[in-house]
């Protein structure tokens, strides 16, 4: 899951300055499930703005914003309310946002959350971050634990000098993170992986922009269904 938080509401509405007219767009994926930007907020974030003296010509909560077919198919539905709008409020993390600013290229697009992280949701409240998109995955050497994304230090070996008593050094209220891969190796009967000197990661393979255009599934592809006599 992407983790958003929402802007102080002070910030949301030093940015709408000069606009009066406000159509919101939600998220039904990440955003929904972290009370950021549901249906429920981009309510509330209507009443609030319009307590302050704005008009919310209208709002949407796309299924996934960052999807841009289904943002531009809700978009359709909902036409009349963004050409009446002076501005777009998006309610969705900087992916969805970015689709809601190039379908509706002539509104200013005001993101209403920071996007943080890539995260394990563990309870409703609670998410932690666990893969920064490195784009060359070791998880098989690593028991299953990444640290490119748990290791404030980002060791490909470890743990470093300083781990005490199986916490990290950085912040001592989090296990370190290469405690847990041995741990967990060693519970796999793999704990001669920890032997092994990993490479550093090829940093090539995150640089940005990043993109890709994937060969889709064709229909005579698919495993044919198998038949029982
Ligand atoms: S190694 Fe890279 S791809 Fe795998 S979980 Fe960590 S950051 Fe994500
Ligand atoms: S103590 Fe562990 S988690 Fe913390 S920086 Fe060192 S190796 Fe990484």
């Amino acid at each position: 899951m992407i983790v958003t938080e929402q802007k102080p509401f002070e910030e949301v509405l030093q940015s709408l300055q000069g606009h009066t007219k406000v159509f919101i767009v939600g998220c039904g994926s990440c955003a929904t499930a972290w009370h950021t930007g549901g249906e429920r907020e981009v309510k509330e974030m209507a009443a609030r703005l319009t307590e302050q003296g704005k008009t919310i010509t209208g709002w949407m909560v796309v299924e996934e914003t960052c999807d841009e077919r289904k943002t531009k198919r809700d978009s359709r539905a909902h036409a009349a309310e963004i050409t009446e709008a002076d501005a777009i409020l998006s309610m969705a993390c900087g992916a969805g946002s970015q689709v809601v600013a190039l379908t509706h290229d002539s509104k200013p697009l005001l993101p209403a959350l920071n996007a943080m992280f890539l995260a394990r949701l563990q309870r409703l409240n609670l998410a932690d971050e666990r893969c920064v998109l490195c784009g060359d995955c070791i998880l098989a050497q690593t028991g299953g634990i990444c640290p490119v994304a748990t290791c404030p230090k980002e060791l490909m070996n470890g743990p470093c000098g300083g781990y005490r008593d199986g916490k990290c050094e950085v912040d001592p209220q989090r296990d370190c993170s290469w405690v847990l891969i041995y741990q967990r190796l060693q519970r796999l009967g793999q704990i001669e992986d920890i032997q092994a000197i990993h490479t550093p990661k090829d940093q090539s393979k995150r640089k940005h922009p990043r993109n890709v255009a994937k060969a889709l599934p064709t229909p005579d592809a698919a495993p044919s269904p198998v038949h029982h006599h």
